[in-house]
């Protein structure tokens, strides 16, 4: 039996070919879900749905717009009649010192990270409590553990910091509506979001204050989702899960 098999999941910034949301995609449709990508551009989302297979769909939406988010939604369940899975994934990052943050990158930053989980989970709810079901997790970061460090500034820290606040507060208000929310945590993932951003030198000295001496894989923060997706974290609401290799212990 699959664990998704009959499960529609949708998944935001995942229309890019190396990255987290992508991986999740293609694993979630392996273990039986019709996955939804959500990303900035139409094409390119439509394309990396449909490099997983026919019956997956791929929308534009830009998450920090509630009426991109609201549009994308309407679009989703008009498609598959129901949605089982969200997963807020999309995020941006910018490696700047607290002085250098500027009112624009600032908000840029936040209304990815934060305001943009806020968003798409307001454009799915409504479904969701129709159905009294559904399982939304939500990108935060070790950066927001730590204090950032890696790849983001302080303000990508505080934008995932409140992604666990914001996840938490939606966990205890819509356990009742069987509407379960948590968090995953990664550490550093071999994407391009942080391509050409640090140094191989970099990289190898990253890994090797790992406890588990390496970096992570995109497939690893896809399992940590499938689990808190799936109905295997049936009772578990209000979780952050690590993703880091021991980095944070
Ligand atoms: P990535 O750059 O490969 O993927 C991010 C995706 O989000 C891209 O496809 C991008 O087009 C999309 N996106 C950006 N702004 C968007 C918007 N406004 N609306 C919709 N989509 C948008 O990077 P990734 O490493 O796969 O990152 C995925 C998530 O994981 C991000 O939230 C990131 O902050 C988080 N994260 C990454 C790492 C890491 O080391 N790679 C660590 C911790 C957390």
């Amino acid at each position: 039996n699959l664990i998704l098999e009959g499960k529609v999941a949708v998944i935001s910034g995942a229309a890019s070919p190396r990255g987290i949301g992508l991986a999740t995609a293609r694993m979630f449709a392996k273990y039986g879900a019709k996955v939804v990508i959500l990303d900035l551009d139409e094409k390119a989302s439509a394309e990396a749905a449909a490099s997983i297979g026919p019956e997956h769909r791929g929308f534009g939406c830009n998450v920090a717009d509630l009426d991109s988010c609201k549009s994308a939604a309407e679009r989703a369940i008009a498609e598959f009649g129901k949605i089982d899975i969200l997963i807020n994934n999309a995020g941006i990052t910018q490696p700047v010192k607290t002085q250098e943050i500027d009112p624009v990158s600032w908000e840029r930053i936040l209304d990815v990270n934060l305001r943009g989980v806020l968003y798409l989970s307001q454009a799915f709810l409504p479904q969701m409590k129709k159905q009294k079901a559904g399982s939304i997790v939500c990108m935060s970061s070790v950066s927001a553990q730590r204090g950032g460090g890696i790849l983001g500034g302080p303000h990508y820290s505080a934008a995932k910091a409140g992604v666990l606040g914001l996840a938490k507060a939606m966990a205890r208000e819509l356990g009742p509506d069987n509407i379960r929310v948590n968090c995953v945590a990664p550490g550093l993932i071999q994407t391009d979001i942080s391509a050409g951003k640090i140094t191989e030198d970099k990289k190898a000295e990253i890994a090797a204050s790992v406890p588990l001496c390496r970096l992570g894989f995109a497939d690893d923060v896809a399992a940590a989702y499938l689990y808190l997706a799936s109905d295997l974290s049936a009772y578990v609401t209000g979780h952050c899960l690590d993703v880091n290799g021991g980095m944070h212990i």
